[in-house]
C-alpha cells in the first residue's frame, strides 16, 4: 500500500554544514524511504562570499554539500532527490545569489527573509526575542513584509519560505494582519511565485503553520502555487505536521502542490 506521502515532497531540509542541524543527507534519505515520501529536497542555508554569521554553510563547504547530495542519489536510486538552497534575501546581495545559481545544477532556490532591511539581527533568533517586547512589533512586521515583497519581485527565487516568520515567538501586531500580507500576495500572484506551508511553526512558540490560515485562503483565491515543507533540522522532523498542513491547504482551497526539477516547475495533485 502506498503512503499518502508519495504524492508529497519535502524540499526544506538542512544538513550539519549549517552548524545547527543534525542528520546527513543519507540519514534523511533513510527516513524518506521509511515514510514513502515522493520527493526529498535539500535546502541548506546558503553560503555567503565571506564569513557572515554562524548559522549557514561556509563557501568552502559547498563542495561537501554537493558531494553529500550526490552520494545520497547514488545510494538511494529509488528516491527522487532534489538539490536546493535556502537563500537569505538581503537587498544589495542580489548578484551573489545570481553567482551561486551558476555554481551547481540546482533544482530550486528558496527565498527567505531572516534579516530585516539594514538590520544585523535575525527575526527568528531567540537571542533577539526581547526586541518584540519593546512595543515595536508593528514596525518589525512592516519592515519584514516590505522585504518579502522585494524578495518575491527580485525574481531570484523559485519559492518563498515561512512567509510570516516574525510570528515565531507568538508576538503579532494588533488588528487585522491582512494589511501586512496584501502587497506580498499581490507580488506572488503577479510574478507567479509559489510559497510554502512550513510546518516548523507548529514546533515553535506560535504553535501554528507558517503562514496563518488567513494568508492561505487569500493565496488560494489568488491562485498562488503552493509547496508543503517541514524545514527539518533533524531526520526525525521530516514531514512532521504534514497531516495538518494538507488539511489546511485543502481548507484554504488548494488542490495541488508544485515540484521543481532544474528550476522548472510541475504540478502534483494533493493526496
Ligand atoms: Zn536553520
Ligand atoms: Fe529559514
Ligand atoms: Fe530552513
Ligand atoms: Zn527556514
Amino acid at each position: 500500500m502506498s503512503s499518502p506521502l508519495a504524492a508529497l515532497s519535502d524540499y526544506h531540509v538542512h544538513t550539519p554544514l549549517c552548524h545547527h542541524a543534525k542528520g546527513w543527507p543519507l540519514d534523511f534519505c533513510a527516513r524518506a524511504v521509511e515514510l514513502g515520501l515522493g520527493e526529498l529536497g535539500f535546502a541548506d542555508h546558503n553560503p555567503m562570499p565571506t564569513q557572515f554569521d554562524n548559522w549557514r554553510m561556509s563557501i568552502d563547504d559547498l563542495p561537501r554539500y554537493l558531494e553529500a547530495v550526490e552520494m545520497a542519489r547514488a545510494q538511494f536510486p529509488q528516491l527522487h532527490i532534489k538539490l536546493g538552497l535556502e537563500c537569505d534575501y538581503i537587498a544589495g546581495h542580489e548578484s551573489w545569489i545570481e553567482k551561486l545559481a551558476g555554481m551547481a545544477e540546482w533544482d530550486f532556490f528558496i527565498g527567505s527573509v531572516h534579516y530585516l532591511p539594514g538590520a544585523d539581527w535575525a527575526v527568528d533568533d531567540p537571542q533577539h526575542m526581547s526586541r518584540f517586547l519593546t512595543g515595536e512589533i508593528a514596525d518589525i512586521w512592516a519592515s519584514y513584509w516590505r522585504a518579502i515583497e522585494r524578495a518575491v519581485r527580485s525574481g531570484l527565487f523559485d519559492f518563498i519560505a515561512h512567509i510570516d516568520l516574525p510570528k515565531k515567538f507568538g508576538f503579532r501586531p494588533p488588528g487585522d494582519l491582512r494589511a501586512y500580507y496584501e502587497p506580498s500576495l499581490a507580488a506572488l500572484a503577479e510574478t507567479g511565485t509559489p510559497f510554502e506551508i512550513n510546518t516548523a511553526g507548529l514546533r515553535k512558540k506560535c504553535a501554528e503553520l507558517y503562514p496563518a490560515a488567513d494568508f492561505l485562503a487569500l493565496a488560494a483565491a489568488a491562485k498562488v502555487p503552493l509547496l508543503i515543507n517541514s524545514d527539518s533540522h533533524d531526520p526525525a522532523e521530516l514531514c512532521a505536521g504534514y497531516t495538518e498542513a494538507v488539511a489546511a491547504a485543502r481548507t484554504a482551497g488548494f488542490t495541488h502542490t508544485v515540484r521543481f526539477a532544474k528550476r522548472e516547475r510541475s504540478l502534483m495533485a494533493l493526496p
